[in-house]
């Protein structure tokens, strides 16, 4: 049985790095909590995948949340990675379905809409950077270089896909992400972009396709060399928990929480991974007490 990995390396002797995920028990899971159209689930999946590959190079205890503050019929797609491989997310309005493409793909563009892309790092002082890009086309790997070219000064070429089953499940997605290093020559990027113009089908296909880590990244590069430095898992993981969740009745107040508990209970659920979290009275009436006011 296959894992969700993310691994990184180097190719044209270390004059450009290379980062490939595969995601799609992640996009699964969040497809399952989520219970997501397929357009929604391509949606979030690419995101969630893009998050998970620049969540990559950051460090420690940091953490990146990317936002597509869009107009379309999902009303915003939010996805939060970190360097350990975990990645949660959501989309405002899950169900939407919209006729497929003439090419037969989903139609993530129209989805997603237009409006700007918000890059936030978190740092380990808790200090947090948000950069904002207007939206390119709504297809979100194009989004995410615009952005990483704009906002870091990084050329990057940038493959996201995820491929969705008649009966909505995810058959494979993940990512690729490749940037020159200092040394990249003219001949490097049109390697690259060559190569890239090759493939003639969507990542998503050859993770389905592939076997295994080796196996996609071997059809990914083709003839060029390549160097593998690390191997990383990667997995849909979400922070809430009930006592983070009393942390924010309590913030509520005495009389918000007096109304909750005049309901007999109160149901609290978190957006990014759709647990749902009860609160008896009695657990109500303790949280009151630590209320300030
Ligand atoms: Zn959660």
């Amino acid at each position: 049985m296959q894992q969700d990995e993310l691994w990184i390396g180097t190719m044209l002797k270390g004059r450009a790095r290379w980062v490939v995920a595969r995601t799609t028990d992640t996009v699964e899971e969040a497809h399952r909590r989520h219970g997501m159209s397929p357009v929604a689930t391509a949606a979030l999946g690419r995101l969630m995948t893009g998050t998970l590959i620049l969540a990559s190079s950051l460090k420690g205890e940091e953490s990146i949340t990317l936002r597509l503050l869009a107009d379309g019929p999902l009303d915003g797609v939010v996805a939060v990675g970190n360097p350990q491989g975990e990645v949660r997310g959501y989309v405002g309005e899950p169900l939407v379905d919209l006729p497929l493409k003439a090419s037969g793909k989903l139609d993530v563009a129209t989805a997603v809409g237009s409006g700007e892309l918000a890059v936030s790092r978190s740092l380990q002082n808790g200090e947090v950077y948000t950069g904002m890009v207007p939206l390119v086309s709504g297809e979100i790997a194009e989004d995410l270089v615009h952005y990483l070219l704009t906002s870091e000064q990084i050329p990057s070429a940038l493959l996201l896909g995820v491929l969705v089953e008649k009966d909505y499940h995810v058959a494979g997605a993940g990512g690729l992400l490749i940037q020159p290093l200092p040394g990249a020559t003219e001949e490097d990027i049109q390697a690259i972009e060559s190569r890239l113009g090759q493939l003639g089908v969507g990542i998503s296909e050859l993770v389905a396709q592939s076997g295994n880590m080796e196996e996609l990244i071997g059809s990914l590069m083709g003839q060029i060399p390549y160097h593998v430095l690390e191997r990383r898992v990667a997995k849909f993981s979400c922070s809430c928990s009930k006592s983070r969740l009393t942390d924010t009745l309590v913030s509520l107040g005495k009389k918000e929480i007096a109304d909750l508990i005049s309901d007999g209970k109160a149901e609290m659920v978190c957006h990014f991974c759709n647990e749902h979290y009860l609160f008896n009275v009695e657990e109500l009436q303790q949280i009151s007490d630590q209320a300030e006011m």
